[in-house]
């Protein structure tokens, strides 16, 4: 017999085989000799209370042979020879889980990607940490496996009915990712395991006979009569295409200049700004699961806020337990945090983007302040884009250059104090002390201030002068958006050309953007069909 059976364990024993079995045994009425074995399908931890509990559901094996998770593995056709060649531009994950999708239907893929390979680009991330110098084309935000790469990885999103979710877990998983991804409420990966995965599917690919090249950015779309027919690349090639996948990230503003300027339909997209706020771990640890010292079974804890302040939301992004602050920029001159976190989650520090939500009429405002050439702008589906560009350049500029970062003690920054010192911060271009209402519009500084003072009512302890605000959080997902048909998935005014994940504005996070990479796929295998 197989049963499903639902557990409520304490963390110790959440971790101990012997006692699940006990547990089965017991739930069941039967001898603890009849279980012959169990594997988890979902767990999740209820932290509400002094005792944390485990929920633990698991299937269990009863006076019946024991059979491991079987998980059949995807199988990918040889493409060498297919007649459809579809080129993906951007090899993240909305451009890897397009391929995959492909070859899985007998089309292939050529995926152009304008960074390096994921070990290549681990180099030029040693330097920017380290020297302050930053490689446009090699970066957090761009080389193979995209912004997610050097990530939290964390796997959780939203966007459920936007696509198969399990099925993106079962390929991570496929391709080297723990099995504890496939049953965690909350699963991650970590930085440190993300390039191998990332590694399996370009060699997949390429096994498979689909062509991957690096350093390969594309500069121009070539369209006649509305259809694109090749794209260009900044090495002088052109290559023809029967269809394009445009997965190029949030960060790509070379791409929507090159909408602007050649005047295909983009628009603006309202997003979110704001800071990275960095606590010692052992404090949020404390706090949410009220004790001294966290037991050594819990992993370290995270959080999520949000509060409504004026009308508007400000909440908690992208939180990374036990993680360091990146430099997430994409050029010189401009100052971009984010953050990311071992498998382990084990550095001393827990770290959360802070934002606040941005709309149009807010960048006008602001930009009707600060820039006496707001008239020549005012109306473009860039302005959001420049926006968020203003302010990370007016970041990089306080924090002095080098990419170090300006920031201000949590109540200091609360009560429009400039903080006397800093505390120990694992941004590694270091931190620099500024009132960050030089580098913020007045409504994201305000906004934060209410936020933060509100926080610290929902997690007694949160709002301290322990924590670091750190300036700036701007690219929590896409100021422009680049329009598609509903049912076509094509661009309004470009056939053959599919704007895809997060760069065009249809997700937001590695799994979302993996999903769409595979429905822009399903739409040109239908099509071909
Ligand atoms: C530091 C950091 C941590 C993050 N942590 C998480 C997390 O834990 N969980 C999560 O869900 N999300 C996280 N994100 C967000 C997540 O990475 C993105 O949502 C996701 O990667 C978007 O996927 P995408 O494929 O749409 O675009 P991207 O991942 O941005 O990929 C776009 C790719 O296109 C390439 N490209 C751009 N322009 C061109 C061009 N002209 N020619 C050729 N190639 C081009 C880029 O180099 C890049 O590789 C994080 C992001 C960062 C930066």
């Amino acid at each position: 017999m197989q049963k499903d059976i639902q557990l409520k364990l304490t963390p110790s024993e959440a971790v101990d085989d012997k006692v699940i079995n006990q547990y089965i045994a017991q739930s069941l009425g039967t001898k603890e000799t009849g279980v012959t074995g169990f594997y988890k399908l979902k767990q999740s931890m209820d932290a509400r209370g002094r005792q944390v509990w485990i929920n633990l559901t698991v299937k269990a094996f009863i006076d019946e042979p024991f059979h491991e998770r079987s998980i059949t593995p995807i199988p990918f056709k040889d493409v060498s020879e297919a007649k459809t060649k579809v080129i993906i531009i951007g090899a993240g994950p909305a451009g890897l889980f397009a391929a995959l999708k492909l070859i899985e239907a007998g089309i292939r893929p050529i995926v152009l990607e304008r960074g390096k390979d994921v070990r290549a680009r681990r180099r030029d991330l040693a330097i920017l940490n380290k020297e302050g110098r930053i490689n446009p084309e090699s970066n957090y935000c761009f080389g193979e496996g995209g912004a997610g790469t050097y990530s939290d990885g964390k796997l959780y999103t939203r966007s459920s009915k936007r696509g198969d979710i399990n099925r993106i877990l079962n390929l991570l998983f496929q391709f080297g990712a723990e099995e504890k991804i496939l049953y965690e409420a909350h699963p991650h990966i970590g930085t440190n395991k993300l390039p191998d995965i990332i590694t399996a599917i370009r060699q997949q690919i390429i096994e498979s006979g689909g062509i991957f090249l690096f350093e390969k950015k594309v500069v121009d779309l070539i369209i006649q009569n509305g259809i694109l027919k090749a794209v260009a690349t900044s090495d002088g090639d052109t290559l023809a295409a029967d269809a394009a996948i445009l997965a190029t990230g949030h960060s790509a503003r070379d791409i929507f200049q090159l909408f602007n300027e050649k005047q295909l339909l983009i628009e603006a997209k309202p997003f979110a700004l704001g800071v990275r706020i960095e606590h010692p771990q052992a404090l949020i640890d404390a706090i949410q699961y009220h004790c001294a010292v966290r037991d050594g079974y819990l992993p370290p804890a995270s959080y999520g806020l949000v509060e409504q302040v004026n009308e508007r939301g400000v909440f908690s992004f992208c939180m990374c337990p036990g993680g360091i602050i990146a430099p997430a920029a994409t050029n010189n001159g401009e100052l971009v945090v984010n953050g990311w976190s071992p498998s382990k989650r084990n550095n001393p520090y827990a770290n959360s983007g802070m934002v606040v939500q941005v709309k149009t009429v807010d960048a006008k405002k602001y930009f009707e302040k600060t820039n006496a050439d707001f008239s020549k702008f005012q109306n473009s589906p860039l302005l959001l884009m420049h926006f968020q560009q203003a302010i990370e350049q007016a970041a990089f500029i306080a924090g002095g250059g080098k990419f170090v970062a300006p920031a201000q003690r949590m109540i200091d920054f609360c009560e429009n104090k400039v903080s006397t010192d800093l505390p120990g911060c694992s941004y590694l271009p270091g931190i620099t002390s500024t009132g960050l209402n030089n580098v913020l519009p007045d409504f994201i500084f305000e906004s934060l201030q209410k936020g933060l003072v509100a926080f610290g009512k929902k997690m007694r302890g949160y709002y301290t002068n322990e924590a670091v605000v750190v300036a700036t959080e701007s690219r929590t997902s896409s100021p422009v958006r680049i329009p598609r048909d509903t049912d076509l998935l094509t661009h309004p005014e470009i056939q053959n050309l599919y704007p895809c994940g997060e760069g065009a504005g249809y997700a937001g996070g590695i799994v979302s953007a993996a999903m769409d990479g595979e429905r822009v796929a399903d739409m040109i295998i239908k099509k071909e069909r």
